[in-house]
């Protein structure tokens, strides 16, 4: 403002609003009468920089859709490894094209409740905490979207991994969904419980199968029900055998009224590279081959319907379409709404 003087500039500053001002206090005394108006002086930053809750919602006909953020991974060095059938610098390109960094990629991991009917049901349940300090948020973010683990009616489980059902039980090792039915896929928990495949499992998985094994066993076997593909796991809640990604991975078609979501859960990673290519297999998928049928069957069918989905693993709140492009598909994010 090199034409006012400093008084006329404070006659001016009381109309603008606080924020623009500061962009204009350039010196101490203007930094001071910027302070008397009543703004803000600039704000120390913190040690750890943390959003606000995150949590989504979104309705699907009748029903309120909850997306919970429980945090996220980073991999490191996603060129290497992470692809097993893409060479290094191809999977680099892909990162590239949707502007991601080569050096670490960060996974997100967010779960979901549907409520409705007066029932409220949650798919599956984050982490849990001690995987990652930075996928520990499901619990806070539930609680910030008042959602309490004590009134849940149903948790449906898609697939075993970690990530999946740690958030069964709290730090204590104790069941957090106290009245909860726990509704999981009859092939997955076939092929976790069975002693056999634990014994043969590679001393690097033997860890999950305990895992899988503490979670559950954390409720009264009773509370616990397995369903078969096909099957309603609650009205308006149909389970879709998707195997590949695990034995018994599962997805769901949630209807109500003219309004259809499908809920990926983990038949993509993260959408840049597999949505992007879905003939790329992550180490993740315990049988790559089996995971990309299941993969490009599902992609066909909600890009030909056009139908809303969401993933488990993509940017939150991980809303939106998928449809075709080249010979891949590409993950469209569908428009954030102020309200519902
Ligand atoms: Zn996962």
């Amino acid at each position: 403002m090199p034409y006012l003087s400093r008084r006329a500039a404070f006659g001016t500053m009381a109309a603008i609003p606080a924020a623009a001002a500061a962009v204009f206090a350039t010196d101490d005394a203007l930094a001071q009468g910027a302070a008397q108006d009543g703004a803000a002086q600039p704000a120390q930053q913190p040690a750890t920089l943390q959003q606000a809750p995150g949590f989504y919602r979104m309705k699907v006909g009748d029903m309120l859709v909850t997306r919970i953020n429980d945090g996220q991974f980073t991999r490191p060095k996603p060129t290497e490894g992470f692809v097993r059938n893409a060479k290094p610098e191809e999977v680099a390109a892909a990162l590239k094209e949707s502007y991601l960094p080569a050096e670490a990629l960060t996974i997100p991991l967010t779960f979901m409740a549907v409520q409705g009917g007066g029932r409220t049901v949650v798919i599956d349940t984050g982490t849990g905490g001690g995987m990652m300090p930075t996928a520990n948020a499901g619990a806070p973010n539930m609680e910030a979207a008042g959602i309490d683990p004590a009134s849940v009616d149903t948790v449906v489980i898609s697939h075993f991994h970690g990530d999946h059902i740690g958030g069964l039980t709290g730090p204590d090792g104790k069941a957090r969904f106290t009245k909860a039915e726990i509704l999981v896929p009859e092939a997955e928990w076939a092929f976790w419980m069975d002693e056999g495949q634990m014994s043969r499992a590679p001393e690097g998985m033997k860890g999950s199968f305990q895992l899988v094994r503490d979670r559950f066993g954390a409720y009264p076997q009773e509370r616990i029900r397995r369903y078969a593909p096909g099957a309603d796991v609650a009205p308006g809640i149909r389970a879709l055998a998707s195997p590949g990604h695990t034995p018994g991975h599962t997805v769901y078609a949630v209807t109500s009224g003219q309004q259809q979501l499908m809920v990926l859960s983990d038949t993509s990673n993260h959408p840049a590279l597999f949505v992007r290519n879905p003939g790329w297999h992550a180490i993740f998928d315990m049988d790559p081959v089996q995971a990309e049928e299941t993969r490009r069957r599902l992609f066909d069918r909600v890009a030909a319907d056009r139908m809303m989905v969401v993933g488990y693993h993509f940017p939150f709140p991980g809303v939106g379409y998928i449809g075709q492009r080249g010979r891949g598909y590409e993950f469209h994010p569908a428009q954030w709404s102020s309200s519902l």
